[in-house]
């Protein structure tokens, strides 16, 4: 089997969608066997366990966390499926030793259950961590200290707006190789994270063509990818993010799988020849905000009496109601730029906007609206 092939096959069908918390992953931790040693580490701010889990004694040592911000799941749900595969004796032999691998899947699990990015006391845990105010914090760094991991996995979502670079494909995985000084060097520890992204990114290629991006390397020595590097750890950054039509993400994070798998695979390997490493990492194309999730295109609309022909843009909103997530889609541009992009698009045809707000889109209202009183727009989409 491919790593596609194993990550839909391994894929952890009781946990789906964007809401996974502590309790939702229960079920599933449950059925690891004993050869994984499941810790609880530490509290959160709202004395919530967070757990480690331990797999493996080789001698690469290697840390991972998820949900450092509490709504991003999809690397959850890619971890738990990797944990899966593991669990599935057969498979596990060859990481088993070569590796002992410690992972986090929820390092925020006050985040994860009030689905934000901060933590209980709206702190974003990926700028606290020099500072480490938060007992979040001081748990990863306590984790990090006595693991001494040879190469860390920091795992996050990010939003629908990213492009992969001037292409008009989202990117679906983005990845960072994280700076280690303000001038953004490249020394050896950070050649070596970059070897490691650009066998992920080789894999990805086969898969999601084009949908690969690299991230922003501003330095910031809160940010703890960066912190990691300042203390000569590789350390990568995952980011996962949109493919088309799925909002649950739950066909990304077999991307996530197979993303995790090529990176251990090539750490395996032993490498330690850089040439051309650079060159093919710079050649991956840097994340660009480019998508609205919808796009109306030539649109007339009536201005206080001035009628004019717009784009506008609405984007959806991740609300969290019943233990689910709700998208909601509200109007979040008008007058678009001629380069903006939407995962769904809808030309107007200089067609009349008329809505319960009055003629023109109002920014946050939400994206119910009709176009010359026949076309019906709820929640974004059509509906007759
Ligand atoms: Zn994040």
């Amino acid at each position: 089997m491919n790593f596609l092939d194993l990550a839909t096959h391994y894929l952890y069908n009781p946990i789906k969608g964007r809401y996974q918390t502590n309790d939702s992953i229960q079920v599933f931790l449950k059925t690891l066997s004993h050869e994984f040693i499941q810790k609880e580490i530490g509290t959160s701010f709202l004395k919530k366990p967070i757990t480690s889990i331990q797999f493996g004694s080789g001698k690469i040592k290697v840390l991972m966390w998820s949900q450092m911000h509490g709504n991003e799941s999809t690397t959850t749900k890619g971890l738990i499926d990797f944990l899966n595969y593991l669990n599935s004796e057969e498979n596990a032999k060859e990481i088993k030793d070569n590796f002992t691998l410690l992972c986090v899947p929820i390092l925020n699990p006050d985040g994860a259950e009030l689905y934000t990015r901060e933590n209980a006391v709206k702190v974003d845990l990926n700028r606290d961590a020099k500072n480490i105010t938060q007992p979040e914090s001081k748990v990863l760094r306590a984790l990090y200290l006595n693991f001494q991991p040879d190469v860390c996995f920091n795992l996050h979502d990010q939003r629908t707006i990213f492009a992969a670079g001037d292409s008009k494909l989202p990117a679906t995985m983005s990845f960072l190789a994280p700076a280690y000084n303000k001038k953004r060097e490249f020394n050896e520890v950070r050649l070596k994270t970059v070897a490691i992204i650009n066998a992920i990114n080789a894999e990805l290629q086969k898969i999601i063509p084009n949908q690969v991006g690299r991230y922003d390397d501003a330095f910031n020595e809160n940010c703890i990818g960066d912190y990691l590097m300042t203390q000569n750890t590789p350390t990568i950054l995952f980011e996962a993010g949109h493919y088309k039509d799925d909002y649950q993400r739950d066909e990304v994070r077999k991307f996530v799988f197979v993303s995790i798998l090529s990176a251990l695979t090539k750490i395996a390997s032993d490498f330690n020849d850089f040439d051309n490493e650079l060159e093919d990492y710079l050649k991956i194309p840097q994340n660009k905000v480019s998508f609205q999730d919808f796009l109306y295109k030539n649109i007339k609309i009536n201005d206080d009496g001035n009628e004019k022909i717009i784009n506008f843009a609405a984007h959806f909103k991740e609300v969290l109601k019943n233990a689910k997530i709700e998208f909601e889609a509200r109007i979040s541009e008008i007058e678009c730029v001629e380069s903006k992009l939407g995962h769904f698009e809808f030309d107007g045809m200089k067609f009349e906007f008329d809505s319960e707000f009055g003629k023109k889109p109002i920014i946050d209202k939400k994206a119910d609206f009709s176009l010359n009183k026949m076309l019906k727009f709820r929640n974004g989409l059509q509906i007759n």
